[in-house]
């Protein structure tokens, strides 16, 4: 395998892309970098700072402000806004929902995909998102497309709520599910999709060390 390398992750919400992607970069003794997590924390910054999810040109001047940094402790990825860590704050309904909407705004985008070009050009990453084969890391070593189906998608999702203790509802999940994904895969900058050269795995019938075992065998035939 090369001195450094990039292992693009992509896929809609849901089809377990950080779980798997943490599983490999363990394996290969190398950072994961979700960059969900960096729209996430910019999201934060918009709703503290007042500004609505459909008010793109206060978006762009906003978010010229918002400092986002990674920092990894014990191998975990902490997101940094303005000195403040805000790993803990940014996995709220609230925010998943500001994300999806504010990471349509091209200088929301600009901003961090450079931050993520900066990561990988330092150090070799699995980095999950949702252009990272596509548009952040074109030349990539390994790309893979992991999707499952919207209702397993909500299934889990559904399963991780109700093991917190939250009520919630099934059907409204996939409703929203399915919306983001029109959102992220219709967008005019950078939308969701399998790049031409990314490997397609459907999650929907396997299990978390199967998909883990599926993408390690992938990047032994393409990277050896
Ligand atoms: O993956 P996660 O659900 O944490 O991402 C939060 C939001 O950020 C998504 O709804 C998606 O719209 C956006 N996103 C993106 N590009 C990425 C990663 C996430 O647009 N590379």
């Amino acid at each position: 395998m090369k001195n450094r390398f990039s292992i693009a992750i992509d896929g809609p919400a849901g089809a377990g892309k950080s779980t798997i992607a943490k599983n490999v970069s363990k394996e290969l003794g190398v950072i994961y970098v979700d960059t969900g997590a960096m729209y996430r924390a910019m999201a934060l910054y918009l709703i503290r700072e007042g500004v609505s999810a459909e008010d793109s040109e206060g978006i762009s001047a906003k978010c010229a402000s918002a400092d986002i940094s990674i920092d990894f402790v014990d191998g975990m990825q902490q997101v940094i806004l303005n000195g403040e860590n805000v790993s803990g704050l940014i996995r709220t309904e609230e925010v998943s929902a500001m994300a999806s909407k504010s990471s349509v705004n091209g200088d929301v985008r600009e901003k961090l995909v450079e931050l993520q070009r900066k990561l990988a050009s330092e150090k070799s990453v699995v980095m999950d998102g949702r252009d990272i084969g596509t548009v952040v890391l074109p030349n990539a070593e390994v790309k893979i497309y992991l999707t499952a189906s919207s209702a397993v998608r909500a299934k889990r999702r559904y399963d991780e709520l109700i093991a917190k203790g939250e009520q919630c509802d099934l059907a409204q999940i996939e409703a929203d599910i399915i919306e983001r994904d029109h959102r992220d895969m219709t967008r005019e900058i950078s939308p969701l999709k399998q790049a031409d050269d990314a490997v397609l795995v459907d999650t929907s019938d396997m299990n978390i060390e199967e998909v883990t075992k599926a993408l390690l065998d992938i990047v032994e035939e393409k990277c050896g």
